[in-house]
């Protein structure tokens, strides 16, 4: 009697589930083992969070709009599914970023890495911060270590180190740009473990940033010479691409839209996943990879998936206006600007879309892209879509003096979507991986709301769990 072939389960076709399956493939062929693997995905599309729309030549990301290029992973991948001439970095003459106070518009200094000063002179000349702030970032300098290993929140981290000033009117804009969140809330160790290294190593934060910017040329030496200089890059045609490439890539696997996992049980060796429509299925391996609150859902009769609803989301809003570039009445040479908390605006960033990517836009035409949405700020999911895109137009208005009617606008809403993780976050979820991994051997959770909320860490954790359940069930 033949035995039947193994059939795996991926959970959600975002970026991490579609890397989970598709990494799981490539080792299982590699080992030249039977194999069968289904992608579930509860939504009409694959891609997650990632939406390129192109319209009257335009290529407009709705979600995710590009990734830093040392981060290997996605350069990996695009690499595997060759990719890699498709991909495409910042126009070089809009490098500026701009960040806003007191309702005006002041450049970043140059040297800012993460919002932590690289070069001193640039960084006491801006009108950003107070002469008593800047003295009070130097401290940084000086100040001794602190010898604690409890994770701490990423806030209080930079506070202590660089001043109340520097952390609002810089680096908190900066770092909400990537989380959306407040970073008293954050925990240090999941963000940006990289700060409290540098602390222990150098005993300064400043020192260590300075220290660990020798080291990028090194960094990007593997990249195609095209995006060799870009610290952020994308693709020609939209991250669309990778997922395209992806679903490509899985053209011989089971790959099922618009169906949802209820529930996921352990059936002996196996797992009973249950969906939406009632019907259910035994499968040999699951990989479930949506977003925490929704894998705490599908795991309700587990006790530690409580520890996933220790994950908030916060939601967010975009406002995508297309204009006539005779229409806009400053210069094109910036990547975009921030707007700090306390400046009054709904707007949380500005990216000047068409300026920081040539191939956003036609000629003549512009491509501006405003956030809406931090923690705290959290009314905005009860405005309508005209409220949003009055409100985004009424601090363009004020801040850059732009009156004209966009050529067309886009809205896009992504509630719940991004992932913040509490202090203590690393200790949590080990804690719900260990008793999941004793309960349930046969199913592995990940995605954004674990690791790292970036195109390249999800791609990462999708392949961790594939080589996971690898070696966990098929050896
Ligand atoms: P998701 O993309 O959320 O995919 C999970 C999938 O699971 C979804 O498709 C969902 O429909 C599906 N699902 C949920 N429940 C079920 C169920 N019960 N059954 C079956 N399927 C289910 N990162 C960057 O690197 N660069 C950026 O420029 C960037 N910009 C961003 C801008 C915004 C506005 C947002 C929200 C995020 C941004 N990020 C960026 C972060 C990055 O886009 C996300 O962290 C990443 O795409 C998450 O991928 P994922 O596959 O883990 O999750």
């Amino acid at each position: 009697m033949s035995t039947p072939t193994p059939h795996y389960m991926i959970v959600g076709g975002g970026i991490t589930g579609l890397s989970a399956a598709f990494y799981l493939k490539k080792r299982l062929e590699a080992e030249g083992r039977p194999f069968r693997i289904s992608v579930v995905e509860k939504s009409a599309a694959f891609g997650g969070k990632i939406h390129t729309l192109e319209k009257e030549g335009f290529v407009i990301e709705k979600g995710p709009d590009s990734f830093l290029a040392r981060k290997r992973p996605i350069i990996d991948l695009a690499y595997d599914l060759g990719l890699e001439q498709e991909l495409t970095g910042t126009n070089p003459k809009a490098k500026k970023t701009y960040i806003v106070r007191q309702g005006k518009l002041h450049r970043m200094p140059p040297g800012l890495v993460l919002g932590i000063p690289t070069q001193m002179t640039p960084f006491m000349k801006t009108g950003l911060i107070s002469p008593l702030g800047k003295v009070r970032a130097a401290l940084d300098l000086v100040l001794p270590k602190r010898e604690i290993t409890n994770d701490e929140s990423l806030g209080h981290f930079l506070e202590r180190r660089l001043g109340k000033e520097v952390l609002e009117r810089i680096v908190e804009p900066l770092l909400a740009g990537i989380y959306a969140g407040d970073t008293f809330n954050l925990s240090l160790k999941s963000t940006f473990p990289q700060f409290r290294t540098m602390e222990q190593k150098h005993r300064s934060l400043i020192l260590g940033m300075m220290a660990s910017r020798k080291n990028v040329p090194e960094e990007t030496a593997h990249l195609p010479a095209a995006i060799r200089n870009s610290v952020f890059v994308t693709f020609k045609k939209g991250l669309q691409t990778l997922v395209s490439g992806l679903v490509a890539a899985l053209e011989s696997a089971d790959l099922r839209k618009g169906l949802g996992v209820a529930s996921i049980r352990q059936v002996g060796q196996q797992a009973e996943v249950q969906f939406e429509d009632g019907s259910s299925e035994i499968v040999d391996g699951v990989i479930v990879t949506s977003p925490t609150y929704q894998a705490a859902q599908i795991l309700g009769h587990f006790p530690a998936a409580s520890e996933l609803k220790k994950i908030d989301y916060i939601s967010v809003a975009n406002v995508i206006m297309a204009f006539d570039r005779k229409d806009i009445p400053f210069e094109l040479d910036a990547s975009g600007f921030l707007v700090p908390r306390n400046e009054g605006s709904t707007i949380t960033a500005c990216t000047l879309t068409s300026a920081k990517w040539l191939h956003t836009a036609p000629e003549g035409k512009v491509l501006l892209r405003c956030y809406i949405g931090r923690s705290g700020e959290q009314e905005w999911p009860a405005w309508s879509d005209e409220q949003l895109i009055s409100k985004a137009r009424h601090d363009l208005r004020n801040l850059l003096g732009l009156t004209a009617e966009p050529l067309f606008t886009e809205v896009t809403r992504l509630n719940h979507s991004m992932p913040q993780y509490p202090v203590g976050h690393l200790e949590q979820i080990a804690r719900f991986r260990e008793e999941l991994s004793t309960a349930m051997p046969q199913v592995l959770v990940t995605g954004a709301g674990f690791h790292g909320v970036g195109l390249p860490d999800c791609i990462r954790q999708g392949k961790e769990a594939a080589w996971q359940l690898a070696d966990r069930i098929i050896h």
